[in-house]
């Protein structure tokens, strides 16, 4: 008896040996934002918004994800009037809970607008935030670059960065970037052709196609750190996303995701990675710290290509 019991402690002791760094490895972790809100789509009426808006917070209160959304204030503007039906989309991702960070006024690249009008148009884009933010005594605290462009010279960069740090925002990296928003705009144009074949089609394609770029960049993240980082992924609060945002959650889920806030994601160290990357292309922080170091070229291969079909819809070239 007492032979078995000590037998059994064993191969206890032997399974949480072998099961601990297995469960670490499996232990991934994601904060999930979305940019461009109100809503980026080609549907542009107050009811349409409203829907993608519900379906979107609907999934995200079923599934408990603690999500950023960054704001375009310009959007909350029709025909140069603040339309209250808009910011009323606002208040309801504070009302769920959420938080929302500041993606400038009006959407223009770092990279091709001058640095003082570039700043103008961020703190143009904190008027509503702050009084909304505010009203829910919480604090407006990140910022996220349109594009992803932060600078065509390091100059450029860390002077906008300290102008960010004065007016209390915090960064917004990502590392899970994609090309999701060429799907978005095929499912639109799929949509506003009444083509519901090639809306199904474009959206059967989008979920492995996410999914390819967690793989990717998961792969990425253990060559460089040895390690699977605090990701965080980047979406857009459109059409495609209000339809299929939750088999995204799922496949999540399947992966071994755990959703956290991107205040938690932030406290990797991972984050405090030196990146002195410029150019004109807006990519994932992960290639930026990559391209730091000076990987050899081979190190970014195998990132997922959008299918042309997909392409071909959105009447875009590459992606
Ligand atoms: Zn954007």
């Amino acid at each position: 008896m007492f032979r078995n019991t000590a037998v059994l402690v064993i191969a206890a002791l032997t399974a949480l040996a072998t099961f601990s760094p297995a469960q670490a490895r499996e232990q991934k972790q994601v904060a999930i934002t979305f940019d461009d809100l109100p809503v980026a789509s080609t549907i542009q009426t107050d009811e349409g918004w409203a829907e993608i808006t519900r379906k979107l917070l609907g999934t995200m209160k079923r599934n408990k994800l603690p999500v950023v959304g960054f704001v375009n204030e310009g959007k909350l503007y029709s025909n140069d009037k603040l339309n209250p039906k808009r910011v009323a989309l606002l208040k309801a991702w504070l009302d769920a809970d959420l938080e929302l960070g500041n993606h400038t006024f009006s959407h223009r690249s770092l990279n091709s607008t001058p640095l003082a009008e570039f700043q103008s148009d961020v703190l143009r884009g904190e008027n509503i935030l702050h009084e909304m933010t505010k009203a829910k005594r919480a604090k407006l605290r990140y910022f996220r670059h349109p594009f992803l462009h932060t600078g065509r010279s390091l100059e450029t960069r860390q002077a906008f960065e300290s102008f960010l740090n004065s007016h209390g925002y915090t960064v917004a990296p990502v590392t899970i970037d994609n090309s999701e928003w060429i799907f978005a705009r095929a499912y639109d144009n799929a949509r506003d052709a009444n083509d519901l074949d090639a809306m199904n089609r474009v959206a059967a394609a989008y979920i492995p196609y996410i999914e390819s770029y967690f793989a990717h960049f998961e792969n990425l993240s253990d060559k460089l750190f040895g390690r699977q980082i605090k990701h965080v992924l980047l979406l857009h609060a459109n059409a495609i996303n209000a339809d299929h945002f939750g088999e995204l959650v799922a496949m999540m889920k399947k992966r071994g995701y755990k959703f956290i806030t991107l205040e938690e994601a932030l406290t990797d160290t991972a984050y405090r990675s030196t990146d002195t990357t410029t150019g004109a292309y807006g990519i994932s922080w992960i290639d930026r710290w990559a391209l730091t170091r000076n990987v050899p070229a081979g190190f970014f291969k195998g990132e997922p290509r959008t299918p042309e079909f997909v392409l071909k819809l959105a009447g875009v070239e590459s992606g």
